[in-house]
């Protein structure tokens, strides 16, 4: 029996693969989407949508979510789950090693996303699921009224940070220089919150706790020696996030940094290979620029088919 050769594979089902996979199944290309966990990529763990066009007042990051999946069941979009290992070059198809077993597709659309950056002191590793978190609006309510830490400056910080409020009785934002990152409108309700303390230049240089869980953090002042503890039961890490392009390390061209270098179509080293959203190298992490790669992605594979392989 020969194998399906699928027209499109999408690795990783977020905002920019699920975009894709709407253009591509509405351009009726039999498209295979592979995700590793749950479909809806990093708005699942957001509580609160706020600049996604077309929903005043906000929308909640998985309800976002099960409408982009809703809107590609519309046109067929087929979806696997599994981990992809390999992406091999054959010419005129690609395959694609998925736990040990081949899936052929002649254009393939990489939106693996990122996941957030460990801080990598020592006691961090230890106490993850005992204290240490790296997703406030996961492990945030396990936290009722003892005080809390959330470490990073950026948008997700910010976020959080108000998100932890709610139930902690307190939480200190620990930020290693003297001006946060996070886009102004944040920063005003970060600063109007009384419950949250930010902790300028400063850096966790250790995470304390036992079996029980964290009890204390090891703070230093940036740029000196001098080091104070600071009591907390939960640490919250949101120092930025890292792309999910290890296993193309030695297939496409990365960035230092591991991201997938495109060019302004999301054409990626190999042709007929596309990345698209937060795996690629961009200057903007957002819902509406992932959605934006993944509709350029979807078109550039179609186009590909037509033009490069005659389908
Ligand atoms: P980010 O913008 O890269 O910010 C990371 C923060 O962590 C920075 O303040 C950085 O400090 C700090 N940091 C990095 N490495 C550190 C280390 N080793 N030790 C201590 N601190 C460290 O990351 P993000 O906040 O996760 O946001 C990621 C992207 O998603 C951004 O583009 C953001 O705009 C976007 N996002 C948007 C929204 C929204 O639009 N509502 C919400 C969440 C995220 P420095 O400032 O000193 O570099």
């Amino acid at each position: 029996m020969t194998q399906t050769i699928y027209d499109v594979l999408i690795i990783g089902g977020g905002p920019a693969g699920l975009t894709a996979g709407l253009y591509t199944s509405r351009a009726k290309l039999r498209t295979l989407m592979i995700e590793r966990m749950i479909l809806g990529g990093q708005v699942m763990t957001t509580t609160k949508v706020e600049n996604y066009p077309g929903f005043p007042g906000g929308i909640d990051g998985p309800d976002l979510m099960m409408r982009f999946q809703d809107h590609c069941q519309e046109f067929g979009l087929e979806v696997t789950y599994g981990e992809v290992e390999n992406l091999i070059d054959r010419g005129d198809h690609k395959a694609l090693v998925v736990d040990g077993e081949e899936i052929l597709a002649r254009t393939v659309i990489i939106t693996t996303g990122a996941e957030p950056r460990k801080l990598e002191v020592p006691g961090e590793q230890e106490l993850v699921g005992r204290g240490v978190s790296y997703c406030a609006t996961c492990d945030g309510a396990f936290f009722k009224e003892v005080p809390v830490a959330i470490v990073g400056g950026g948008d997700t910080a910010a976020e959080e940070a108000m998100f932890l409020a709610r139930f902690a009785s307190k939480v200190y934002l620990i930020h290693r220089r003297d001006q946060l990152r996070a886009t102004k409108l944040l920063q005003e309700r970060l600063f109007a919150s009384e419950k949250i303390e930010v902790l300028w230049n400063r850096e966790v240089v250790r995470v304390e706790g036992d079996a029980r869980g964290v009890h204390a953090l090891e703070l230093r002042e940036a740029g000196t020696d001098k080091k104070e503890a600071l009591a907390v039961e939960g640490v919250f890490m949101a120092i930025g996030v890292v792309p999910k392009a290890h296993f193309l390390a030695e297939i496409l061209d990365l960035t230092e940094e591991g991201y997938i270098l495109t060019d302004a179509e999301c054409r990626t080293s190999m042709p007929g290979v596309f990345a698209a959203g937060d795996v690629r190298k961009k200057i903007l992490k957002q819902i509406a620029t992932a959605v934006g790669d993944g509709a350029v992605a979807g078109i550039m594979a179609e186009k590909y088919l037509v033009e490069e392989l005659g389908q």
